[in-house]
């Protein structure tokens, strides 16, 4: 499989190999903006609908992450989530910012309207590694009412595939609870022939 094959890469064994887990984290999950469109039942980032006044500006961002260069090479690797990463208008400065720095990143968008193709093409541009979109159900209905916002499945799946078209690896994500348990297995089914890579 293709996870297989990426966790015994050599790539993969000669990164992790050289991490010291205890002088630095393998990779840093940053939440950039509260700011999403969506109101899932299960969200833990305190979303709301507009970006929060006391966020970092793109400058202090980078300047953390160059403050946290002191962790050594081989660097974290930077996954920017949120909230929803693309309603923060300076996105395409702080990824790029962030790679002349060093870092591996990745984004996990919340897979709205906002995640055009567009936007997608310019995610590839600034040499994102990773995306990662959430499918919650193996039907509209599940996912959607998990959500709150009805159309939101249809929308990331043709995002899924206008990132696969962009030659982005695609990270799956699914949330477990009682309620979604009895579903997973429609839902492997389903996400496995999009052509992920985890
Ligand atoms: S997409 Fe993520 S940030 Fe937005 S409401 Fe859902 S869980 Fe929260």
């Amino acid at each position: 499989m293709e996870q297989d094959r990426l966790l015994h890469s050599e790539g993969y064994r000669s990164k992790t190999a050289r991490m010291v887990f205890d002088r630095a984290p393998m990779s840093v999950n940053w939440e950039l903006t509260r700011a999403c469109d969506l109101a899932c039942r299960h969200c833990r980032a305190e979303a709301m609908d507009c970006r929060h006044p006391e966020e970092l500006s793109a400058t202090e961002i980078l300047d953390v992450l160059d403050g946290a260069s002191a962790f050594g090479r081989p660097l974290p690797h930077v996954v920017f989530t949120g909230g929803d990463p693309l309603n923060r208008e300076d996105l395409f400065e702080v990824l790029p910012g962030s790679r002349a720095l060093g870092y591996g990143v990745s984004l996990a968008p919340s897979g709205t309207p906002l995640l055009t193709r567009d936007a997608i093409d310019r995610l590839a541009g600034a040499g994102i590694q990773t995306t990662s979109l959430s499918r919650d159900g193996s039907r509209a209905g599940r996912h959607d009412s998990l959500r709150d916002v009805p159309g939101c499945l249809a929308r990331r799946i043709a995002a899924a595939q206008d990132v696969r078209a962009a030659g982005i690896p695609l990270q799956i994500n699914t949330l477990v609870t009682e309620e979604t348990a009895g579903d997973l297995r429609a839902v492997y089914d389903l996400v496995a022939t999009f052509g992920i890579t985890r």
